[in-house]
C-alpha cells in the first residue's frame, strides 16, 4: 500500500539520528495552559485481593458542520460529515493502595502535554494512562495535518484548541465517571485468535500477531461485565485518505460487538502496530468497499474477543499500579524541529540536554502487565518489551501504543539500518528511543517490584 500518512512528503526533511538518556525520577513537563481540577474523585475503596473496578464511555465527536482537519494522512483534509460518532472509553480500579485508570480516545494521538492536562484534570490520586487508538478518520488532536503550501509543506496548526479543550476535558471526566462507577471486581484474561486475514504486515507480510490480549473485569457477586479490554494491534486506517467522514473506524464496531455479547463497556487499546499494521484491504478499493470492511474487521475481532473471554473464570486481582519512568529523547529529526518552531504542534517540555521529555510506564491489573509505550512500535519492537514483561513476572504481557505520547514509529535498532523502514525512519523519534525505552521499562519493573506490585 502506498502509504500517504502524516508528513510522508514532508518526512523529506528528516534526518535520522540521536541520542537521549534515562532521566532520574521528577515532576513531568510544565504544562502552560492551567485548568480547573474537577469535582473530587472517590477514596480508595478496595482491598488487596479485592479490587474495585469501573468503566465508563464518553462521546467526543464534534458537531456536524464544525470546521475539523482530519488527522492520519496528507494535510488539508477537511471533514465533510459525521459517519458515526467518536468516544473515549474509561477503565478505573482500585486496589485500596493504588487507583489507576486507562482512557483511550478514538483519535490520532495525544502529545504528552494532553496527557499531563488530562492528569491534571483527574487529580494526582489516580495514575492514568492515556491512550489513543490511532484514528485516521479523526480530528486533528496534534497539530500536524493542517493547511498547508501545495499539500506539502504544513504551516499551520490542524489543532483547533477549542475542541482539545473539550476533548481533554471529557476524558478526564470518563475517567471520573469509572471512578464513581466503581464496584467490588474480578478479572479474567485469556489470549485470543486474530482472525486469519483480518490484518496484513506491508514491511514483513509474515510478521501478523496470530493472537491479541482480552482482559475482562467483572462484578465480584454476580460475575456481570464491567469492561473487556481488547489489546489488537492494527492502523484504523480502513476508510482510506481520500474519505472525509469522521468515524471510529474498525474500532466502533469492535466494540459494538463485545459490548453486545458481554455487556458492560468494552475499551479498545492498540498495540505494536507500527511498521507496517494494516486492515487487510485492496488498495484500490472504493468507499463502500471500505465502509463494509470497517464492519468486518471490527465485528470478526470483537466477536473472537468476546467467544474467547467468555468461558474463562474471573479471578481475584492482587495488585494493580502504574510505574512510569521520564525519558529525554534527543531528537536529531529535522522535521519535528520544524513542526515544533512554526508552532503547528504545542512547544514540548525539554530535559537538561534540550531533548524532548516523555515517558515509558508499566500498568498492572493483576497478571495483565503492559508496556506503555509513547508512539508506534513495530511488532518486533513490542516483542522485546514483552520479553521485558515477562523477565519482570507478567503472567499476560501485552503493549499499549500510543501511550501518554505519539512520537512516532519506533523501530529496533536493526530495523532502522533496513531500508524497508526507511518512511519510518523519517517519522521516528531515533535509533536510540526503544533501547531507551526498554531500559526505562527495566526501571519501571525493578520499581514495581520492591512496590509490591
Ligand atoms: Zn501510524
Amino acid at each position: 500500500m502506498r502509504r500517504r500518512d502524516f508528513l510522508r512528503r514532508a518526512g523529506l526533511l528528516a534526518t535520522a539520528g540521536s541520542a537521549g538518556c534515562i532521566l532520574p525520577d521528577q515532576r513531568g513537563p510544565e504544562v502552560h495552559h492551567p485548568v480547573t481540577p474537577m469535582g473530587a474523585m472517590p477514596g480508595a475503596r478496595g482491598q488487596a485481593g479485592y479490587i474495585w473496578a469501573g468503566a465508563a464511555h464518553v462521546d467526543i465527536t464534534p458537531p456536524e458542520g464544525a470546521p475539523v482537519w482530519l488527522a492520519g494522512y496528507g494535510f488539508q483534509r477537511p471533514m465533510q460529515r459525521v459517519h458515526d460518532p467518536i468516544s473515549a472509553r474509561a477503565v478505573y480500579l482500585d486496589d485500596g493502595t493504588r487507583q489507576v485508570a486507562l482512557v483511550v480516545a478514538d483519535v490520532v494521538g495525544l502529545l504528552h502535554n494532553s496527557t499531563q492536562r488530562i492528569r491534571r484534570l483527574i487529580g494526582p490520586g489516580v495514575q492514568t494512562v492515556v491512550a489513543s487508538t490511532h484514528n485516521h478518520q479523526s480530528p486533528d488532536t496534534m497539530g500536524y495535518w493542517g493547511p498547508s503550501i501545495l499539500h506539502a509543506l504544513p504551516v499551520q496548526t490542524g489543532m483547533d484548541a477549542a475542541y482539545q479543550r473539550v476533548l481533554e476535558r471529557r476524558m478526564a471526566q470518563a475517567v471520573a465517571k469509572a471512578a464513581w462507577s466503581a464496584r467490588p471486581a474480578q478479572l479474567a484474561v485469556t489470549r485470543a485468535p486474530v482472525v486469519p486475514g483480518a490484518v496484513r504486515n506491508l514491511r514483513d507480510p509474515d510478521d501478523v500477531p496470530k493472537t491479541m490480549l482480552v482482559a475482562e473485569l467483572r462484578t465480584r457477586s454476580s460475575h456481570e461485565t464491567i469492561a473487556t479490554i481488547v489489546n489488537f494491534a492494527c492502523h484504523p486506517e480502513t476508510l482510506g485518505p481520500r474519505a472525509r467522514l469522521l468515524s471510529a473506524d474498525f474500532p466502533g464496531p469492535l466494540a459494538d460487538e463485545v459490548q453486545a455479547q458481554r455487556g458492560g463497556t468494552c475499551v479498545f487499546v492498540n498495540g505494536a502496530l507500527g511498521g507496517m499494521l494494516t486492515p487487510n484491504l485492496d488498495d484500490d478499493a472504493d468507499l463502500p468497499e471500505r465502509l463494509a470492511f470497517v464492519n468486518t474487521l471490527g465485528r470478526s475481532v470483537g466477536r473472537a474477543a468476546a467467544e474467547a473471554i467468555a468461558d474463562v473464570p474471573a479471578r481475584p486481582v492482587a495488585a494493580v499500579g502504574y510505574w512510569a519512568a521520564p525519558i529525554e529523547l534527543a531528537s536529531g529529526n529535522a522535521m519535528y524541529r520544524y513542526i515544533e518552531r512554526r508552532g503547528l504542534i504545542e512547544a514540548r517540555a525539554r530535559g537538561p540536554k534540550g531533548g524532548w521529555l516523555t515517558e515509558a510506564g508499566c500498568l498492572q491489573m493483576g497478571p495483565m502487565h503492559w508496556a506503555v509505550m509513547p508512539g508506534e512500535p513495530t511488532p518486533a519492537a513490542g516483542r522485546m518489551m514483552q520479553d521485558t514483561l515477562r523477565a519482570g513476572g507478567a503472567q499476560f504481557a501485552g503493549v499499549i501504543g500510543l501511550g501518554n505520547d505519539e512520537l512516532g514509529y519506533l523501530l529496533t535498532p536493526t530495523q532502522f539500518d533496513e531500508p524497508g523502514f526507511s518512511y519510518e525512519v523519517s517519522v521516528s523519534p531515533g535509533r536510540e528511543a526503544v533501547p531507551l525505552l526498554r531500559a526505562s521499562l527495566e526501571s519501571t519493573q525493578r520499581k514495581r517490584g520492591s512496590d509490591g506490585g
